[in-house]
């Protein structure tokens, strides 16, 4: 269910976006609203129906949950926060998904890194994101380095290196327009959704790719200063 914007660049943000809500969510709704008519003509299997209207309903909340980061953008709390602290905790938080996949977590933490102005929950969803999006790229398994260290006096970064499917060169130029997916319960939002908290937080994120060999996220976040 991929979105195809002709004259894309020409479209706003906001625009894209709008664009991309009505397609998502008429889907499902389609599907419902033809299973409601199905049973008010007394077809079919109801049960069958309910699992399917209810799966559909779960789609669009995902869809809106996601969303609701953009939309209503919560006042970003920022603290000074050590990340190999939210780093661990997120990374616990995915131990199992990423066993069940076969991919093993390397955490290379450098000793000694600053804190970071952050806010931890907005900060731990990019995390989440950017660690699945990976798990879900390496379909037979494999090794997630990830890596948090100092980049200068004035930066962290921290790098997701998987051994997926990597992304191919004219695909790489989609990432992070709103519903771009290639997975089949993907929300294609993820991805846009990290990048723009990163860039709350006065943060980049930058992305290499290479076909069959794997994908590198780089972050790089503005460290606390002394006061
Ligand atoms: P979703 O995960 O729901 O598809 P995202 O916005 O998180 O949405 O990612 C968009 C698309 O970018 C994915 O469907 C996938 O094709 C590609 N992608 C993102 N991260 C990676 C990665 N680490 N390796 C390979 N492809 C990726
Ligand atoms: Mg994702």
């Amino acid at each position: 269910s991929q979105l195809v914007l002709q004259n894309s660049e020409k479209l706003t943000v906001a625009g894209q976006l709008a664009a991309g809500i009505a397609h998502e969510i008429r889907n499902p709704i389609t599907v419902i609203k033809g299973f409601i008519y199905l049973m008010k003509s007394g077809y079919g299997d109801k049960e069958e129906y309910f699992t399917i209207m209810a799966s559909e309903c779960e789609r669009i909340e995902q869809i809106l949950s996601e969303l609701l980061v953009l939309a209503k953008p919560q006042p970003i709390k920022l603290e000074p926060k050590d990340i190999r602290f939210i780093m661990m905790q997120t990374v616990t938080l995915l131990h199992t998904q990423a066993i069940m996949s076969n991919v093993e977590i390397a955490t290379q933490f450098e000793q000694g890194v600053a804190r970071v102005y952050c806010d931890e929950n907005q900060m731990k969803q990019v995390f989440i994101n950017f660690i699945k999006n990976a798990i879900e790229a390496m379909q037979t398994g494999g090794t997630l380095t990830i890596q948090i260290k100092q980049k200068d006096d004035d930066h962290v970064i921290v790098r997701f290196i998987d051994e997926g499917t990597g992304i191919p060169a004219e695909m790489l130029k989609k990432m992070g327009q709103p519903f771009y997916t290639t997975k089949e319960n993907g929300t294609g939002l993820g991805y846009m959704v990290s990048k723009q908290i990163v860039e709350n937080h006065s943060g980049e994120v930058h992305i290499e790719s290479e076909w069959n060999k794997g994908t590198t996220i780089e972050i790089s976040l503005p460290i606390t200063r002394n006061s």
